[in-house]
């Protein structure tokens, strides 16, 4: 009860934000002083309460393990009841009553499901994803999540990579923005309400470069590109104040994250100043052993603390052979102290000294959960994260007068839809479809539906059907797409074509109506090969997962009540060969022949041009912009001036509509090579028929920065700039930097 008293937020520290930290660390500093040396290293323990969860050592006993001060958080558990079950275990049960920390994976929505956070990213719109943020900590918050494992802010430029589904794409500017702005909508502005829960970013680092794609691999990368491509959008979480890291089960270097001192002691503790709490991934001390970079379980928990890593994530490691570690001498109980001090400072952030029970509450998750306004969000989140890649002849938008053929396997799907960690328990089925969807639109005799095929397998016993109800249609919409499980953790591919029957499903019914239009819907958690798909298909909708009310925000931009806006963040080359292909790629020094892939001893294949099918930033409108009047305020700029650049966007079509306006620089040469484009800045505006807008950016030096081995460093010399609606474009203009 005492420690009650102490660890309570009075009003006086809440008068002086400044002073809160200072305040806390007190607080800190009295509790510690009483916890013997196993109660601070139960702080430093998590299990996860659902004994379903696969791994390799799966411990069902952490009731036990609670009630002797042997956990200080938990995770996979995620209703009211639940938390404040086990919460009690710990409040109730233990000589100091310390309260858990419930963790879980928020990753794109809690119960009212967003779209994949790679569509989320091809909205451009850090407001709205702010916003789907906030939703998700409001929904988790309300069973007791003080927690999400995310942002996942891992750069990644390899579709095989099954995980390129859960970031933000291939840009670092573009990532280092949405970091941030997940992190300010998970923490809000102050974490004591029950309303806000602790982001974390993962997977520090390196974790998207993993060999050939496949999930968990060997990275290998010189500092330049670490930390001019992989730790950048990490640098913005912690200068947006993120509480917690995760560490990567990659090894980087030769030293597996989990235990690489460099990143963690040196570069995000000493360079950055990050003082939250960092927690392994899943099992991942253990797995520092079959790395081949400890002799046993026991030398991996201590080469784990000493590089800086407070929380261990199902291992047991902490909880086996920390105290006989410090016992021995072997470890410093300085860095125990250390590792429980900062776990226990976001207990007290979190206001959970004041009443361990505030977020587990049975009354607000009924209150929260699917509210309707988060449908709402959810809805518009899935129309503006669709992108348009290809509509000929305007096939897109559907008009309701004409009667449609609805094809393919996941036209009524309900699971599928909510993606990767989406898809799962009591939230599937409670999805819409894109049939439910295009049913608000028309009637219901004006659709003809077959399913046509499965999405996996070869099975074509569906096609005569699909080919008959598209020969009775005015118009052919196919949905179709990968399972959500074929893109998420472990879920890498070799081959990143549509999967099963479904591509020759497309062509069956191209021979069977060649004069009709074909719209194709696509769900899939990464970058596809749609080069043939590409050739038969009038328009193709990348709707990605779209989630909960992704029928809805789908067949609002079939319709055209939204008109699509979404851009590409990554690149979706024509084959999986050209993998790794991304738009901020160097030249060599060799040129690249323009359209003659079989000129000799150029940097090009000989059998695909070196350009993706879809570029980078890539998205088409049912209306045209056009983009003129490019401006710069000078031509030479000085080391602490501002360069304007501006453009004049015209809607020149038939539809009002956003558009993403890009800004590009290229430096052209550097003590280091530099990438031939990079996005320096955009924004996304609204423009009627007919109206113009210039936009306008600000270029100092300090957006020229880059890391050139030693330093980071702003050289002089020529720029390259342009303002442009995609990354495919040449340089026309150039300034100087003196
Ligand atoms: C994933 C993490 C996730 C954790 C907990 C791991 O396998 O890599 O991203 O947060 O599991 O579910």
């Amino acid at each position: 009860i005492s420690l009650f008293l102490l660890g309570c937020n009075t009003s006086e520290d809440k008068k002086n934000n400044s002073t809160t930290e200072t305040v806390f660390d007190a607080k800190v500093d009295s509790l510690m002083s009483l916890m013997t040396l196993q109660e601070k290293v139960g702080q430093m323990v998590m299990y996860s309460g659902s004994g379903a969860i696969t791994g390799p050592t799966v411990n069902t006993n952490f009731r036990t393990y609670i009630k002797e001060a042997n956990v200080g958080a938990m995770l996979n558990v995620y209703s009211a009841k639940a938390t404040r079950d086990l919460q009690k275990l710990a409040v109730e049960n233990t000589r100091l009553g310390i309260p858990l920390l419930f963790g879980y994976d928020v990753i794109h929505g809690f119960k009212t499901i967003f779209p994949i956070n790679l569509g989320l990213a091809a909205s451009w719109d850090l407001e709205d994803i702010e916003k789907g943020s906030r939703i998700a900590a409001e929904e988790a918050s309300a069973v007791g999540i003080h927690w999400t494992f995310a942002p996942m802010v891992d750069i990644a430029r390899d579709p095989r990579w099954g995980r390129i589904s859960e970031g933000m794409g291939e840009d670092v500017y573009l990532a280092s923005k949405i970091t941030r702005a997940y992190v300010r909508g998970f923490q809000g502005d102050d974490l004591s309400k029950t309303n806000t829960i602790l982001a974390c970013a993962k997977h520090f680092v390196g974790y998207g470069a993993a060999q050939a794609g496949r999930d968990y691999h060997t990275v290998n990368m010189g500092e330049e590109e670490l930390r001019n491509v992989y730790l950048p959008p990490f640098k913005a979480a912690v200068d947006e104040g993120v509480e917690t890291f995760m560490t990567a089960f990659n090894e980087i270097n030769g030293v597996p994250a989990t235990a690489n001192k460099f990143i963690f002691n040196d570069i995000l503790r000493d360079e950055w100043g990050f003082n939250g709490f960092v927690v392994t991934d899943y099992t991942a001390i253990n797995e520092l052993v079959p790395h081949g970079f400890a002799k046993d379980e026991k030398h991996a928990t201590k080469l784990a603390i000493e590089a800086g890593i407070d929380q261990d994530m199902m291992s047991s490691a902490n909880r086996l052979y920390l105290e006989e570690l410090v016992n021995e001498g072997e470890v410093d109980v300085a860095l125990v102290n250390e590792a429980c001090r900062r776990i226990l400072l976001a207990k007290f952030k979190l206001g959970l000294f004041d009443d361990p029970y505030k977020y587990c509450d049975e009354q607000r998750e009924k209150e929260t959960i699917y509210k309707p306004e988060f449908l709402e969000a959810a809805r518009h989140s899935a129309a503006i994260s669709s992108v348009l890649l290809k509509n000929d002849e305007k096939a897109l938008p559907l008009t309701s007068e004409k009667t449609i053929a609805l094809i393919g396997p996941l036209a009524k799907d309900k699971e599928n839809i909510l993606g990767n960690w989406g898809a799962a328990g009591d939230r599937r089925g409670k999805a819409i479809s894109v049939h439910q969807g295009i049913q608000e639109y028309v009637a219901d005799a004006k659709i003809n539906y077959a399913k046509g095929c499965e999405i996996e397998g070869d099975d074509e016993s569906g096609f005569n059907e699909a080919v008959n109800v598209a020969r009775q249609s005015d118009i052919v919409v196919m949905v179709m797409g990968e399972d959500y499980d074929m893109s998420g953790e472990a879920a890498s591919r070799t081959n990143i074509k549509l999967p099963g029957s479904q591509t020759k499903l497309i062509k069956r019914i191209r021979e069977a109506v060649p004069n009709k239009k074909i719209v194709l819907v696509l769900m899939n958690g990464r970058p596809l090969d749609l080069s043939e798909e590409d050739t038969l298909a009038d328009a193709i909708l990348e709707t990605w997962f779209p989630g909960t009310m992704g029928g809805n925000g789908v067949a609002d931009v079939l319709f055209g009540t939204y008109n699509p806006s979404g851009k590409l963040t990554v690149t979706f080359p024509r084959n999986v060969g050209q993998v790794p292909i991304y738009y901020n790629m160097k030249n060599t020094g060799r040129p690249i022949p323009a359209n003659n892939p079989k000129e000799d001893y150029k940097s090009n294949y000989l059998d695909v041009p070196n350009t993706p099918l879809y570029p980078f930033g890539h998205g088409l409108s049912y209306t045209t912009f056009e983009y003129s009047n490019f401006k710069m305020s000078t031509e030479t700029i000085g080391f602490s001036d501002t360069l304007k650049a501006s453009a004049t966007i015209t809607n020149t079509g038939d539809y009002d509509g956003h558009e993403v306006v890009q800004l590009y620089v290229h430096d052209k040469v550097g003590s280091i090579t530099r990438p031939v484009k990079e996005l320096k800045g955009f924004e996304k505006i609204f423009l009627k028929k007919g109206e113009s807008k210039t936009v306008s950016f600000d270029v100092t030096a300090e957006d020229l920065k880059f890391f050139n081995h030693e330093k980071f460093t702003v050289e002089p010399g020529e720029f390259e700039i342009a303002i442009k609606g995609s990354s495919d474009f040449d340089f026309e203009h150039t300034f100087t930097l003196e």
